[in-house]
């Protein structure tokens, strides 16, 4: 076979910045060990999130300049809402500024006190607006998805014997709404199988709970549904969406990241008097509903994205891409999580400096040394982010220290991802060099984006 290209050609550039080693010591002295403090003209590749770091087409900034700008009615949001309601089947669509605004609108509504949200495993996003809404959120992960060297093919999807256990313990009546995050991006972007989904939707409609999907990274679910189920091989990725949203009430969307786009989401559904009641607070939050929180250049890139994110030619170079470094860095012996998920890769950092104890937070002591070594800039998933105190003020420490490494979307070509093989590889070969790190002030919440540490010394070794 022959090399999986970049399926486009490049008409526009961004320049990158190089830096020294040198600079790039004093800089991450300065940004306290913390890559949030970075200024991002002093990273090299940034790796930090594939968050709204999307390239666009010509089409979509072509569809940026066409954009309706009328507060009311803009053919802007009628092209929006069309694409949407194409793909998922569903009436109603009301578009807000991002993922977590609609999260919050949805939340507000049918969460509050005593309430439990069901889910394969809620975004952090997610999870905060449910809590703020007094509900409590629980995941309930495949066993799989819990191991992260072990491979499956389909590690996002839910348990669905937990499910039932659960609804049983708690009551349906006190579970307003099941949410699947396709893909489980919490999980290392593993994919959700259709047969899932539907076993998932069964126990759902038994019980007269709402299924709600956290659609963010649909195509690339749909597009490992497609390699990895039977019976999906030849089906176009625009039908596996569309069976994948026909099980399911409603979805919560972040345009962020399978829209293409920079900015942008939105709430679908079929329910009219939940959609009701969600454009009541869409206007006193977000705006009125034909624009809700977002420009109209805005909706129209949004509703090109759409389309081309389930260009399979597309979907195979993104999906490769993960799958390229990933195979690349076990071949190397760097301990990752398998299989590769959907926009990242995941560095299992307690394997990689087991010198480092959880205390002296090895995740974020890894993300400092590749940062030093080239400029790529990734972000800590473990006890920094997730870490809590007990009563003496000793870390009770997370399930996992990973480093996420997350790959924008047409941004990077395979050069730049194999300078971050080498780099990583390098780091690798010098890993007994690296120290621990101790946080010297952090704030009561979220503390990962804020905290400022330093280097611990002779504590670590
Ligand atoms: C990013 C994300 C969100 C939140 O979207 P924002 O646009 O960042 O507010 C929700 N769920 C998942 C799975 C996400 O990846």
């Amino acid at each position: 076979m022959k090399t999986i290209i970049e399926p486009f050609r490049i008409k526009s550039v961004e320049p990158i910045y190089f830096t020294t080693r040198k600079e790039r010591e004093a800089i991450l002295q300065n940004a306290f060990y913390n890559p949030f403090f970075i200024h991002a003209k002093d990273v090299l590749i940034d790796l930090l999130t594939d968050s709204g770091t999307n390239a666009m087409s010509s089409h979509q900034w072509a569809g940026i300049m066409e954009g309706d700008e009328s507060y009311a009615g803009s053919e802007s949001f009628f092209h929006f809402e069309k694409t949407i309601k194409d793909i998922t089947g569903m009436p109603i669509v009301i578009p807000t500024h991002q993922g977590r605004a609609s999260e919050k609108i949805l939340f507000s509504i049918i969460g509050g006190k005593g309430k439990y949200i069901v889910s394969n495993t809620l975004f952090d996003t997610t999870r905060a607006n449910i809590e703020f809404s007094g509900a409590e959120g629980i995941d309930l992960l495949c066993e799989e998805g819990k191991l992260p060297e072990v491979p499956a093919p389909f590690k996002g999807n839910m348990n669905v014997e937990a499910l039932k256990k659960t609804i049983h313990e708690k009551g349906a009546a006190n579970i307003p709404l099941c949410v699947i995050t396709v893909t489980n991006n919490s999980g290392g972007g593993q994919p959700v199988s259709m047969q899932n989904i539907r076993e998932v939707k069964e126990v759902c409609r038994e019980n007269n709970i709402p299924l709600f999907i956290d659609a963010c990274r649909f195509a690339e679910n749909c597009y490992f549904i497609k390699l990895r189920e039977k019976g999906y091989e030849n089906k176009p990725v625009i039908e596996i969406a569309k069976e994948l949203f026909s099980y399911a009430d409603g979805c919560t969307m972040s345009a962020k990241k399978d829209a293409i786009a920079n900015i942008g989401g939105f709430l679908a559904m079929h329910n009219k008097e939940l959609a009701d009641q969600c454009r009541n607070l869409l206007i006193i939050t977000e705006g009125f509903p034909t624009y809700g929180g977002l420009a109209g250049r805005d909706l129209e890139a949004i509703a090109i994205g759409l389309n081309e994110v389930m260009d399979e030619h597309y979907l195979r170079y993104r999906i490769r891409s993960i799958e390229y470094i990933t195979e690349k860095l076990v071949a190397a012996g760097v301990p990752v999580m398998q299989p590769a998920g959907g926009h990242a890769v995941y560095i299992d950092a307690k394997l990689f400096l087991p010198h480092i104890p959880v205390e002296y937070y090895p995740g974020q002591a890894l993300v400092g040394a590749l940062y030093i070594e080239g400029g790529v800039r990734g972000v800590e998933i473990g006890s920094l982010m997730f870490g809590k105190y007990d009563k003496n003020k000793k870390l009770i420490p997370a399930q996992m220290e990973l480093v996420r490494l997350a790959i924008p979307r047409r941004v990077y070509t395979q050069s730049h991802i194999d300078y971050v093989t080498e780099v990583i590889i390098e780091v690798f070969n010098k890993r007994n060099d690296i120290k621990g790190l101790k946080i010297v002030e952090e704030p009561p919440m979220l503390r990962h984006f804020t905290a400022k540490l330093k280097i611990a010394g002779e504590h670590t070794n």
